[in-house]
């Protein structure tokens, strides 16, 4: 019996043994094709060699150095490549090890930036439901994954508020264009800096692209431009959690590029380091940083990895390689190919409600009933069982569910590295088209 504390314990996963490109070797049955990069983290596929060098050579010049008394060449690198030309102003990195860490530090570094510039009342963050930032108790609480919440209600802090997201398929109004739509959320946002007091928000908090809770969702147009006025008004600062849509999985290296704004504050992890080695960072606009350098001339926040060498090391080769090896354009021309083929297999499923994603990020929404857009039963668990008929077909997706209450709704997350070919994508869909057929034909 395993002495690990597994995500179940009722049954114990399989030992991973290796991995190449996009095919991982479990213990039991023939490689399976990674089709969801795990949870949307291994972007350039698994074991290249380049990436393996760069962490041995690190490691053996010096693995650790703590950032009390040092700092290391592949961090300020890293630095360098990720802001040194100041993409829509941000203009500094901060290496955590984890999307969590780097929300925790977004939100201590937004509360920091205001008392330096002499606005201590600003306290409160504004989230959305449907929306998942991490699971230590600061980036738990930001968030509105109602499960993951429930059993820690009474330990999370009360500074958190959530407005509704952004989410066409679920919430939009029959017969409500897009522009009363994106109007609609921005009063609901207005109303909830009111309610709260202008001056006590110290910012927006939304991701890019909706992850795991609601699988894949866009924004309409026009809704982060309408969303970042109401900050400007007030004074507040908006936020971006790219730590799953960011560094290319949307077809951009950031997934704001697409929305009309910039933020000012900005979160990044999985396709940071693309799984070889755990790290996340925020990026921080130039106005946030100079306040605390003028001011208290230190961000009152730090961890005993931070800003890891051999993790600093490990994601500057990754972001090397997207970027020699031009993958953002397979984004784009494979992100085509597998939403084309996602709608040719799945489009007129009776039990496919919603195809949608943007780049190598998409999700299918499973329903019961395609026209009342009725969800399954949740005791069904449709998503797992989707996930467990993929991976016995050979191919692994993402299963979550949530996208109603928090609670309920069913999706898969397909979300393949970035250096897939046109077979393996379309070997993914047909692969996952038995799984669902597989699935959905049984009786509740
Ligand atoms: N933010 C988003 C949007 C995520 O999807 C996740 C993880 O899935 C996190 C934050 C937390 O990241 P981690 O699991 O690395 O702590």
């Amino acid at each position: 019996m395993s002495r690990i504390l597994h995500r179940s314990l009722r049954k114990e996963p399989m030992l991973a043994v290796s991995g190449k490109g996009l095919l991982v070797r479990g213990t039991e049955g023939p490689p399976v094709i990674d089709a969801s990069g795990g949870a949307a983290v291994a972007c350039i596929g698994h074991g290249d060699e380049r990436v393996v060098r760069a962490i041995t050579e690190q490691a053996r010049q010096i693995a650790y150095a703590h950032t009390v008394f040092f700092t290391c060449e592949a961090a300020e690198e890293l630095a360098d490549l990720l802001v040194g030309d100041s993409p829509g102003g941000l203009t500094h990195a901060y290496f955590v090890s984890s999307g969590s860490e780097a929300m925790e530090a977004a939100l201590k570094l937004a509360r920091q930036y205001f008392l330096e510039i002499g606005q201590p009342r600003r306290s409160r963050f504004i989230a959305r439901r449907q929306s998942y930032h991490g699971n230590t108790l600061g980036a738990l609480g930001l968030g509105g994954n109602m499960a993951r919440r429930e059993p820690y209600e009474p330990i999370l802090a009360n500074c958190f508020s959530h407005v509704s997201p952004c989410f066409a398929y679920r919430f939009q109004g029959e017969g409500e264009s897009d522009a009363d739509y994106v109007a609609r959320l921005a009063a609901e946002l207005e109303a909830e800096f009111q309610r709260l007091g202008p001056d006590t928000i110290a910012a927006f908090v939304a991701e890019p692209i909706v992850g795991a809770t609601a699988g894949c969702v866009t924004a309409l147009p026009g809704y982060f431009p309408a969303m970042r006025e109401v900050c400007d008004r007030h004074g507040a600062l908006l936020i971006l959690d790219e730590v799953m849509c960011g560094m290319g999985r949307s077809g951009t290296l950031h997934a704001w590029e697409q929305e009309g704004v910039t933020p000012d504050i900005q979160t990044i992890a999985k396709g940071l380091g693309g799984g070889y080695q755990p790290i996340g960072a925020i990026l921080a606009q130039g106005k946030i940083v100079r306040a605390l350098s003028e001011g208290s001339g230190a961000f009152k926040h730090g961890h005993t990895y931070q800003a890891h060498p051999v993790a600093c090391a490990a994601a500057l080769a990754v972001q090397r390689i997207i970027r020699e090896d031009d993958l953002l354009s397979n984004v784009r021309a494979m992100g085509a190919r597998l939403e084309a083929g996602l709608q040719e297999r799945f489009g007129n499923h009776a039990h496919v409600g919603d195809i949608r994603g943007r780049g190598l990020f998409w999700a299918l929404e499973f329903v019961e009933d395609r026209a009342s857009r009725r969800s399954f039963d949740p005791a069904r668990k449709v998503n797992e069982a989707v996930k467990d008929a993929a991976m016995a077909a050979g191919v692994m997706i993402y299963p979550m569910g949530g996208t109603i209450d928090g609670r309920t709704g069913d999706h898969v997350i397909i979300a393949p590295p970035y250096t897939a070919r046109p077979e393996e994508i379309d070997r993914i869909v047909e692969l996952l088209g038995q799984a669902v057929d597989g699935v959905l034909s049984r009786p509740g």
